[in-house]
């Protein structure tokens, strides 16, 4: 086996160099996530990245966020929304005015009322 032998003494003799080339690995800097069951999804990120909106939590498959009492498995794949988006789309815009109206008027008589 000389082929053999070639291809080991060259790596024997290369890999000191090589070790001494990469001084140290980058910087990582460990984060902890929550699924939405409740599982702790720890892993590193590069020290400099920015750290992720979701993290796949391996046990379960569901994004796992920083909050564990409000993790991003509860919002499924839908984009973010506001509550004001979610009553928009809900409701015509007459009915908003209404509604609008209808909570003004409460709010004199309350006020009326003290
Ligand atoms: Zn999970």
């Amino acid at each position: 086996m000389p082929s053999n032998n070639v291809i080991r003494g060259t790596r024997i003799g290369s890999a000191p160099e090589r070790f001494d080339q990469r001084v140290e690995p980058a910087p990582r800097r460990p984060v902890v996530y929550w699924c939405r069951h409740g599982h702790r999804v720890e892993f590193l990120i590069a020290a400099e990245a920015e750290t992720p909106a979701t993290w796949e939590c391996p046990r379960c498959g569901e994004p796992a966020g920083p909050d564990p009492g409000d993790p991003p498995g509860r919002q499924r794949a839908e984009p973010y929304k506001t509550h004001l988006a979610y009553v928009q789309e809900r409701r015509t815009p007459e009915e908003g005015e209404a509604l609008l109206a209808e909570a003004l008027d409460a709010l004199r008589r309350r006020r009326g009322r003290d």
